[in-house]
């Protein structure tokens, strides 16, 4: 059984752990003879996005989206750690920058 409480901090916590570990994995990329550049690219992308996740945990907004307000489904934050929007104001924020 579910309960909302304990079963969000454990959620949480185990987004944390997830987001925490990537973020060791991109960091240790970044070193200066790495001459892969498409992969660079991507950890550019991404670790500021991990960044965010991460503070938002400490601040105890992880799971809402930064746009609406309305909690992130936690299936998508189980497919994107690091989602700081809900699926719908990602894709308007996405069309915004990309027009
Ligand atoms: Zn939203």
């Amino acid at each position: 059984m579910c309960c909302i409480g304990g079963c969000t901090a454990q959620f949480i916590s185990q987004q944390q752990m997830v987001l925490e570990e990537k973020k060791r994995q991109y960091e240790s990329y970044f070193r200066p003879d790495s001459s892969n550049g498409h992969r660079w690219n991507k950890i550019h992308n991404s670790l500021p996005q991990i960044n965010r996740a991460l503070s938002a945990i400490k601040n105890g907004t992880y799971g809402i989206c930064e746009s609406c307000g309305e909690y992130i489904p936690q299936e998508r934050l189980r497919a994107v750690p690091g989602a700081t929007r809900c699926i719908e104001c990602q894709e308007n924020w996405r069309y915004q920058w990309t027009r």
